[in-house]
């Protein structure tokens, strides 16, 4: 089984209006006694297959403090070495840095290429800036980058998709994230909702869009929001989806160990002074890999399912889902359950009525 380990760095330049990570803004570096923080919880961890830094903005680490925390993790030979990076903090030296470092994968929070949006999410840099970023990345030796799309933001067009799709395929990315913004209670967006957001039949048009242009450029979809060329898949969050064992360090980092879940508290102090421990949270049982594996393409094997968790489901739940194979929201092929695009956006629906 493979094993992946997630740091996380909870610190952001400014705060996005969109934004529910735990992380606080007005930060221009990562201290250092929260690094020592984090190598001081990476004692004797297992080597993992995967290394993720995110965020927040992992990219506010200097390339000693991310070599320290890749040396100290000591991955796997081979290991896919990710981090996040947001474009108003990159610079050509420091991405050589990273890259030297040890960094493999670089994620880059492109969101849109209209500048005038960047400024209604509360992102600190341009168009511009992360078009640079790209070219940078690849001058320091990266072959595996990631670009962030959202979709369905204030008075969205199929123009401003087209245009910052443009802009991360001109860029060289190997994979695209592409995600529908979500109005999150507790963001600034959540306390008051920007104006002319799109419906969600207009939403769901978006992503439907997204998918088949996507796949048109050779971005094969392989997640509900994640496409990727060959062989260039997410390797550190396909760990999650499978449910395999993840260790998430940080405040409000969560794992799952054997099947055994638990987060840490939300607050970067009490982590920092080693005054808190991982809260327990339950169980990760056969409901939680149904859910994840239909996030996937790939689809959830019965066989599998039944196998790893002694699950099956009732004549009632096969009849309901038969019935989504024939709307076109699923599809039921060789014993392996798979949604469509149109029905990973109704999957919470569909998913509530196979559990009830
Ligand atoms: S979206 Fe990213 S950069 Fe913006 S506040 Fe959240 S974690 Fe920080």
């Amino acid at each position: 089984m493979a094993f992946g380990l997630y740091i996380h760095i909870p610190y952001c330049h400014a705060k996005c209006r969109y934004c529910d990570f735990y992380s606080q803004g007005a930060s221009r570096q990562v201290p250092q006694e929260y690094v020592q923080a984090l190598l001081r919880e990476m004692e004797d961890l297992p080597r993992p297959h995967t290394l993720y830094l995110g965020g927040g903005t992992p990219s506010l680490l200097s390339p000693r403090q991310v070599s320290d925390l890749i040396e100290k993790a000591n991955p796997l030979p081979g290991s896919e070495i990710t981090l996040e990076a947001n474009p108003e903090t990159l610079s050509p030296a420091l991405l050589k840095g990273f890259r030297e470092a040890g960094v493999n994968r670089l994620s880059i929070g492109v969101q849109t290429a209209y500048d005038s949006q960047l400024k209604v999410l509360g992102r600190l840099h341009t168009a511009a800036q992360a078009r640079e970023c790209f070219d940078w990345a690849r001058a320091a030796g990266f072959e595996n980058i990631s670009g962030d799309i959202m979709m369905a933001l204030p008075g969205y067009t199929r123009e401003e998709f087209q245009a910052t799709l443009d802009l991360i395929v001109q860029g060289g990315a190997t994979h695209i994230s592409a995600y529908l913004l979500k109005i999150e209670p507790g963001t600034a967006f959540g306390r008051k909702p920007p104006a002319h957001l799109p419906d969600e039949d207009q939403a769901a048009d978006f992503y439907l869009e997204a998918v088949v242009q996507l796949e048109a450029l050779g971005y094969h979809q392989y997640e509900i929001s994640n496409f990727a060329r060959p062989g260039f898949e997410g390797q550190h969050n396909l760990i999650y989806w499978n449910c395999e064992d993840y260790l998430g360090l940080g405040p409000a980092a969560h794992s799952c160990m054997g099947g055994k879940r638990f987060y840490w508290p939300s607050s970067t102090q009490s982590f920092i002074e080693g005054s808190v421990c991982p809260t327990e949270d339950g169980i990760c049982g056969g409901w939680d890999y149904i859910i994840l594996r239909l996030r996937l393409v790939q689809g959830l094997d019965l066989a599998l399912l039944k196998e790893r968790y002694g699950m099956e489901f009732s004549s009632r739940q096969m009849a309901f889902l038969r019935q989504c194979v024939q709307a076109g929201y699923a599809r039921l092929e060789n014993g392996v359950l798979a949604l469509t695009p149109r029905g990973m956006i109704i999957q919470n629906t569909i998913l509530t009525q196979l559990m009830e």
